[in-house]
């Protein structure tokens, strides 16, 4: 990667991973086949009312001999190697056509990738879906990092323009650890900024962290921004969140991601409330 002129040290300790990344890579090849992909669904609510809103989708590998492997294990492997494309499209299609099941009030999130938006006519992609299950576009919600540069020059930039025009939603996450977030709120077509879990960890117990999220909440105010906070654990930050006017939330504090054969149930349970 350094060049032809470069000296470089190699030393077992990267001969392991470079194997180890090469093996979970063919092995990721044939598990799309194999459909050893699943998804679990993670709630999302209203703050206020408590009413389910929507669910995140977010991916996991039930692999034969290892059981079922987070995505941190194989996200960043599927990026490098491009698998992230055909996986992203099984993701897409895979919870849209789950969420047409759900009542009609309820969307789905799902996280798009920027390799997905750079390498592939994504939005195709989007418009074929949503086609194909008849979800309506406004059930559907793209969460994108800020982990790409997107100026209204780049391909990130037309494709969030692109599912704007179509009614989809567009949310920002992990809001506030990136490195341009401020630019994004002033350029982006977004609907919804979520706040890093990083902010909500630390929300009950550190004052500076407190200010930023009140902070973060008034500009999204300011800005028409709907707000979630992701991470929420305990019922201190939750209280303090409400306080804070974030709009909407999910985590452990609620329910954990959770498989697709206990939803029908969640969403009964909630509906009586
Ligand atoms: P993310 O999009 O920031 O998702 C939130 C992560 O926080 C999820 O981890 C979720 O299970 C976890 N989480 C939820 N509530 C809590 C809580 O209360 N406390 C704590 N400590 N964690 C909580 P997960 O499922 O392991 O996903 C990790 C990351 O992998 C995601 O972060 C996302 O960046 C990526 N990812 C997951 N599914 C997909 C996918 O379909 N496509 C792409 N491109 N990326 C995905
Ligand atoms: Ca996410
Ligand atoms: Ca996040
Ligand atoms: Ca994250």
């Amino acid at each position: 990667e350094a060049g032809r002129d470069a000296i470089c040290f190699f030393d077992p300790a990267m001969e392991e991973t470079a194997n180890h990344k090469s093996q979970v890579l063919s092995e990721m090849r044939k598990s799309i086949s194999d459909n050893e992909f699943v998804l679990h669904y993670q709630p999302q609510l209203d703050l206020i009312t408590g009413k389910l809103i929507g669910f995140e989708a977010l991916v996991r590998w039930q692999h034969p001999k290892r059981g079922l492997i987070t995505p941190i294990h194989f996200i960043s492997i599927a990026e490098e190697s491009g698998l992230i494309i055909p996986l992203g499209i099984w993701v897409l299609e895979q919870a849209c056509f789950e969420a047409k099941k759900w009542p009609s009030d309820l969307y789905v999130a799902v996280n798009v990738s920027y390799i997905q938006i750079e390498r592939t006519d994504f939005l195709a992609e989007v418009k074929s879906v949503l086609h194909n299950t008849q979800l309506p576009p406004h059930r559907l919600e793209i969460e994108i990092t800020e982990s790409v540069l997107m100026t209204d020059q780049t391909p990130a930039f037309q494709f969030l323009m692109g599912l704007k025009e179509m009614g989809v939603k567009i949310a920002l996450d992990d809001f506030g650890t990136g490195f341009s977030s401020l630019s994004y709120l002033q350029n982006l077509p977004l609907d919804k900024i979520k706040i890093d879990q990083s902010f909500i960890n630390l929300s009950d117990t550190d004052d500076k962290t407190c200010a930023i999220i009140r902070s973060i909440t008034q500009l999204a105010d300011a800005l028409e921004l709907e707000t979630i906070a992701e991470g929420i654990e305990r019922e201190g930050q939750y209280k303090l969140l409400s306080d804070l006017g974030v709009k909407s939330g999910q985590g452990y504090l609620y329910a954990r991601p959770m498989q697709v054969d206990d939803l029908p149930f969640f969403i009964e349970s909630k509906r009586k409330l």
